[in-house]
């Protein structure tokens, strides 16, 4: 069976450094590591971003922006299918087909509910408690081979291969692939400027301490320059970094940017102090974002061709869903 990926990101604004090297490269690799006969579908998982409270303006604004992100930082709609969940309805009707399937048992032991419903469970949406419901439907509708998921994903993969699994059994039929993990090679975890211990994140209300995908060169080498470090040289190995979180940081953001090791950015770069090491972190971070910055400006003044591309991705989606979602309903007598 030729390999086909499929992942979701849920829409927000505010992108930063993290986000690229962290989640929107590793979608970029996939893209340019499938094979021929494969298929990359991609998808912005707005229907999934209203089992929260959103406000509908912004939840609109930021649909649009994160697609433009996608597309600046490399997904090409020509070679991947990208598009917005709630343009391919097939989602939300296999999703309420195979709620008929999954059992409350399962979701129960689902740990990223608890963590998210915190102590208000009752108070939270049905929605986000069907939520790994939907996101079967959205990787059995189109038989993925294989699904990227970090480790707060897997157990959502494996109840959907156990919904598979059990309406395969329940129907008589072989209808859903079991799609397997594929575990993205050690994303990056990227760190904030001004703390090396805390993530970086939209949500830190410090902009000093992250990169926006919107900073234009002159704010970026300003942020890298103000960023925390200390007054130590660097070592020759990033063991020798354990206890400098920020060193650490800044080591690591240049690996990734360049797409090489901590130890390997040391082997050229031990002895230097920060003074040194950091021009350099920039001209390296503003070599990799001014173009993917430059794109995302262009889509920001042409939405109707974000829109074009957006639709023309559904369109190839719901023809690839349509054949899956008839045979769910025709095995279940409908
Ligand atoms: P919030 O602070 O609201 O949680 P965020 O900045 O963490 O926002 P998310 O929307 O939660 O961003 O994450 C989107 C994707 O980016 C996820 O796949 C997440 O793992 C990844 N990501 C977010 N922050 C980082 C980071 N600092 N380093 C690496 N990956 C990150
Ligand atoms: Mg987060």
């Amino acid at each position: 069976m030729a390999m086909r990926i499929v992942s979701g990101i849920q829409p927000t604004g505010n992108l930063h450094l993290g986000n690229y090297l962290g989640a929107i490269r590793n979608w970029v690799r996939m893209q340019d590591e499938m094979p021929a006969d494969g298929e990359c579908l991609f998808f912005l998982a707005d229907l999934h971003a209203i089992t929260v409270h959103n406000d509908p303006a912004m939840l609109a604004a930021n649909i649009r922006e994160m697609a433009a992100t996608i597309i600046a930082c490399g997904i090409d709609p020509a070679r991947a299918i990208l598009f917005r969940q709630r343009h391919v309805p097939a989602h939300a009707e296999l999703s309420w087909l195979l709620n008929g399937t999954a059992r409350i048992g399962w979701l129960n032991r689902m740990t990223q509910f608890k963590e998210k419903s915190g102590k208000n469970r009752e108070g939270a949406s049905v929605g986000l408690f069907a939520y790994p419901v939907l996101q079967a439907a959205d990787v059995l509708l189109y038989q993925a081979t294989h699904v990227p998921v970090g480790d707060d994903q897997k157990q959502h993969l494996e109840l959907a291969r156990d919904i598979a699994t059990k309406f395969n059994a329940d129907t008589g039929t072989d209808l859903f692939t079991l799609p397997d993990p594929i575990i993205p090679p050690a994303a990056a975890r990227i760190m904030s400027l001004r703390d090396g211990t805390a993530k970086m994140s939209k949500s830190d209300p410090s902009d000093a301490s992250r990169i926006a995908l919107t900073d234009d060169a002159d704010t970026i080498a300003a942020k890298i320059r103000k960023a925390k470090s200390d007054a130590d040289a660097l070592p020759a190995t990033a063991a020798e970094l354990a206890d400098r979180p920020e060193a650490r940081n800044l080591v690591g953001i240049y690996a990734a940017l360049a797409g090489v090791t901590p130890d390997q950015v040391l082997a050229t770069h031990a002895g230097q102090g920060f003074g040194s090491f950091k021009p350099a972190l920039a001209d390296l971070a503003v070599e990799t974002l001014s173009p993917i910055r430059d794109r995302l400006l262009t889509f920001r003044a042409d939405p109707a061709e974000l829109d074009r591309l957006l639709a023309d991705g559904a369109a190839r989606a719901r023809t690839l869903a349509a054949p899956t979602l008839a045979a769910a309903y025709s095995a279940l007598g409908l």
